[in-house]
């Protein structure tokens, strides 16, 4: 989508330093950080939020954000989707919020 932010970013108009890619899915930093370590994990394909993305790309994408987390985050990590209004999604293509390096409370805001 020409419109889409990630959409940019996958396709590379708006640069980004990749914490891990491959040619489905490309991680980063979060631009306005809620811990130490903040990255995203995001499909190089649009889908405007979970509910949309195929089965098997989405277990891509987890296993991604997964990866990276285990060698950057020894200690744990919480992956969020945040999906509509109510859960707080704010861009409209689908991604993951990696976070890690405190403790995190439960419940979540
Ligand atoms: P959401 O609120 O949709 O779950 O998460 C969107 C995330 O995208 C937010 O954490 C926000 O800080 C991040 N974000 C928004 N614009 C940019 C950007 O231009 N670059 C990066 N790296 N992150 C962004």
């Amino acid at each position: 989508m020409t419109d889409c932010l990630f959409c940019k970013i996958a396709a590379g108009t708006i640069p980004v330093t990749p914490i891990f890619e491959d040619d489905r899915v490309i991680a980063f930093a979060d631009i306005n950080p809620q811990a130490p370590t903040h990255f995203l994990v995001i499909p190089r394909e649009h889908f405007a939020d979970v509910t949309q993305v195929p089965a098997e790309l989405l277990g891509h994408l987890l296993h991604a954000a997964a990866r990276v987390a285990e060698t950057q985050l020894p200690h744990g990590h919480r992956i969020a989707i945040n999906t509509g209004p109510d859960g707080g999604q704010t861009v409209q293509h689908v991604h993951l919020h990696v976070l890690g390096g405190r403790p995190m409370g439960w419940p979540p805001g």
